[in-house]
């Protein structure tokens, strides 16, 4: 941190004024460098990140073949019907013709086999009657007619895969249908978690004495696995700038860091003086938005450094905000932000216009309108209201009223399996 930003006093609570959520996420994102790369195989690449272009080498199919069970003919043996043919071989999938069709033969053939040569057109099986060794066509048939051709999915040269596509069962499937068996991705960002707080305990301790679960070790761990990344727990750090500094230091064995608590303007609030003193850079501290608004963005070692607010709900929307997005930009993603719904809200919303508002709502559909409804109390340690919303209802800054009606752009965070629960 440069001397002119970095306060002496505790937390440093001068220096850089509160900025508004695009302009915060402008200053992170510009931040953000992509990471290495890796090649795996693809059993392990669901969910990962592709890091290079990918064509096809060969033509899906490989061969023109037979879309249906049936009799592979000339079409030109078919257009009377009905025609009796005689059957001159039987072709299963995987068994090349050895035979060359000649007027007034047909070869038995069964889904997915090679057209054999002379044949142009392929009868179902269900507009024929068979006998031994002869079949009756039934039903005309057109040059080309159920037969699948040649590089009709794909041919050599086809673009099958971009870099920054999250890799799918269908792209991954194609992949092995082209031979490309190995792939280069992203590296998936390890990113430290830390807890800061004298009166923070694990789930697993008592809870007297004022002291309060880390709770939010446990929802980021989550959210960090949610975004792709491998978390790694540092536990819990006491409100001590020595115990806070030693985090950090071990922290930096990762490819970002993620705190919280500590970042606000209590006595006891370390985090930014700590990092300051490490030598990181402090970029932002505070956004104009609730909750969440004491956050602050400090570059350290060339890693990304989030100090995010402490209260449980402050934590998860901070995290939403900023560090998700950043860590799929790390791993080279291209959409990096939550999808939106429009939606009307239920009920009328007032506030001051000095910050932008994340409202916990969930949807539901009534008379043709997608409605938001508030999951509960807004109070940014609520996290109940967290666990039942679906997405976040976005007020802008300016904005001091909203009547119920109003349409309002919704951030989607998942949708609930909650809404049969009595009381959700
Ligand atoms: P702070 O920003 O450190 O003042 O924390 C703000 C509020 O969040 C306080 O009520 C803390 O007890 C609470 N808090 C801080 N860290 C955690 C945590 N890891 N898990 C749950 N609550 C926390
Ligand atoms: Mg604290």
């Amino acid at each position: 941190m440069r001397e002119s930003e970095h306060g002496r006093e505790h937390g440093g609570r001068e220096q850089r004024a509160a900025v508004p959520l695009h302009a915060a996420r402008d200053i992170i994102l510009s931040s953000i460098r992509p990471l290495g790369t890796e090649r795996i195989g693809l059993g392990a690449a669901l969910g990962r990140v592709l890091a290079e272009d990918i064509k096809a080498e060969r033509s899906i199919p490989p061969l023109d073949n037979s879309a249906m069970d049936g009799y592979a003919v000339r079409s030109e043996d078919v257009q009377r019907v009905p025609a009796r043919l005689t059957i001159v071989e039987t072709l299963p999938a995987g068994v090349l013709s050895t035979h060359k069709l000649g007027p007034g033969e047909a070869a038995r053939i069964l889904t997915g086999a090679a057209i054999p040569d002379g044949a142009d057109a392929v009868v179902m099986q269900e507009h024929t009657e068979t006998e031994p060794g002869a079949v009756t066509i039934l039903k005309t048939a057109a040059r080309g007619d159920h037969i699948r051709r040649v590089g009709s999915d794909v041919r050599p040269d086809t673009p099958i895969g971009w870099l920054g596509n999250v890799l799918r069962p269908a792209q991954l499937g194609m992949f092995a249908a082209v031979g490309r068996t190995q792939i280069r991705v992203s590296l998936r960002p390890r990113v430290a978690i830390l807890a800061t707080g004298d009166e923070l305990v694990e789930p697993d301790r008592p809870v007297d004495g004022g002291r309060i679960v880390t709770s939010n070790s446990y929802g980021l761990y989550a959210a960090l696995q949610e975004a792709g990344a491998d978390p790694v727990y540092l536990g819990i750090a006491r409100d001590e700038p020595r115990a806070i500094a030693d985090a950090f230091r071990e922290a930096l064995r990762c490819d970002a860091v993620v705190s919280t608590g500590g970042v606000s303007v209590g006595d006891r609030d370390w985090i930014k003086q700590v990092l300051g003193e490490l030598g990181g850079e402090l970029k932002l501290w505070r956004v104009l938005m609730k909750p969440g608004a004491p956050l602050a963005f400090v570059m350290l070692n060339e890693r990304p450094v989030f100090g995010l607010p402490g209260n449980p709900v402050s934590t998860l929307v901070t995290f939403e905000q900023f560090v998700r997005p950043a860590l799929l930009r790390m791993t080279r993603q291209r959409a990096i932000f939550r999808p939106v719904e429009r939606a009307v809200l239920a009920e009328d919303y007032r506030k001051a216009a000095d910050r932008l508002h994340f409202v916990r709502v969930r949807l539901a559909e009534r008379d043709g309108r997608r409605i938001a409804f508030s999951t509960g109390d807004q109070g940014s340690g609520i996290l109940l209201s967290m666990v039942r919303a679906e997405g976040l209802a976005i007020v802008p800054l300016e904005t001091t009223y909203l009547p119920a009606g109003s349409e309002v752009t919704v951030q989607m965070l998942q949708r609930t399996d909650l809404r049969d629960v009595p009381g959700f």
